[in-house]
């Protein structure tokens, strides 16, 4: 099967301001690593396109998506729609293109899910903002392109699996799309009891396979959980195609995760959803460190290619990742970084919460 790699030049420059914890290297740092090990095959790279105001408007306000517009061709946010629309705010900053820049990442989760109904993977890694409402920003996210990959597929009669490995529950997502039973979510995350966005993604709702993973979670009770619920969902539910968004900040050290991941163990659960989906949309989601994340997507791109990831980073790709520069504590960059795709094996053991968590995930009702 063929895939594609989705992506802008707009990517290349850093959004967000300063500041923020997004205003790090990402997409673009992830498609030099890529090419950098030989992965990225010339015909494979998509330009992505900006999304239309029709195609915003399948899950968006009208009203939410002009504010967003009136931000970027103003310059600025009046404090009126600060407040209505969250835009402008630490959280949700204004930058020169915060229009088009997630417009431009929408459009590539709707070209995304077109690859995917001709038959193709393909990889949005600058999508995968799962917080962003109908009608306000949330959590770095402003237009929820994962949301409107699925609507897409929807419009074409499928049966969709959303799976989401973020850190993070994806409540705009669920939010979103709960209700319809052509649908199912299925998320790993930080139980909101201790983290963002300290609401949903309990087990017990009815509409969402909700897996609230404890602080520390590693990649035996990462996969474990991941495992109770994937191949269930494969037979039971019978998704005609499935959206994963794929954000890192499970991968320890994460600066916003709390979880003790390690990149082969995300890896290991994309591999999975790459063999068995019958149709797949990758986005790319969450993740805070510009070294993990460039491995860890370079890993994702590789799965989806179906070629494997080079048991060294070649020298220009150290010579790449080397040269990354941004605001960090000293403890979060460590040689082996610079060196494999492989994280040093993390601790074991999966706790007695964990495995509860996972034997009751398995029973949820709309994996019965
Ligand atoms: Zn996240």
């Amino acid at each position: 099967m063929t895939a594609r790699f989705i992506s802008s030049p707009r990517f290349a420059s850093r959004g967000y301001g300063r500041n923020h914890p997004l205003a790090i290297p990402r997409v673009a740092l992830a498609q030099q690593l890529a090419e950098a090990c030989g992965l990225l095959a010339e015909g494979e790279y998509l330009e992505a396109r900006c999304a239309t105001d029709a195609e915003l408007a399948a899950l968006h306000e009208p009203d939410y998506v002009a504010a967003v517009r009136r931000a970027e061709d103003a310059r600025e946010v009046v404090q009126a729609d600060r407040e209505r629309y969250a835009l402008g705010v630490l959280e949700n900053p204004w930058f020169a293109d915060v229009f088009t820049r997630p417009a431009t990442a929408t459009g590539a989760s709707l070209q995304a899910a077109d690859e995917a109904l001709a038959g193709r993977r393909a990889f949005n890694p600058a999508g995968g903002m799962h917080h962003a409402r109908r009608g306000r920003a949330q959590g770095f996210c402003y237009f929820n392109d994962p949301a409107l990959a699925v609507l897409r597929l929807r419009a074409a009669g499928l049966r969709v699996l959303y799976v989401d490995l973020d850190a993070h529950f994806p409540d705009g997502v669920v939010e979103s799309l709960g209700a319809d039973p052509e649908v199912l979510a299925l998320s790993l995350h930080m139980d909101t009891g201790y983290a963002y966005p300290f609401a949903g993604g309990s087990p017990e709702d009815p509409g969402a396979v909700n897996l609230p993973l404890p602080r520390g979670a590693n990649d035996e009770e990462f996969l474990l959980a991941f495992d109770a619920v994937w191949p269930r969902a494969l037979e039971r539910f019978a998704p005609d195609a499935v959206v994963l968004q794929a954000g890192t900040d499970v991968i320890a050290p994460d600066p916003l995760g709390k979880l003790a991941v390690t990149t082969q163990g995300f890896l290991a659960a994309v591999a999975r959803v790459v063999e068995a989906a019958p149709r797949l949309v990758v986005t790319g989601g969450g993740g805070y460190h510009p070294l993990l994340v460039a491995r860890a997507w370079t890993g994702v791109w590789a799965l989806l290619a179906e070629r494997p990831l080079p048991a060294a980073i070649p020298p220009a790709g150290r010579a790449l990742l080397r040269e990354v520069r941004w605001e960090h504590d000293e403890d979060w960059v460590a040689a082996w970084m610079f060196e494999s795709f492989d994280d040093p094996p993390g601790a074991g053991g999966v706790r007695p919460e964990v495995e509860a968590l996972a034997r009751a995930a398995a029973r949820h009702p709309r994996l019965a």
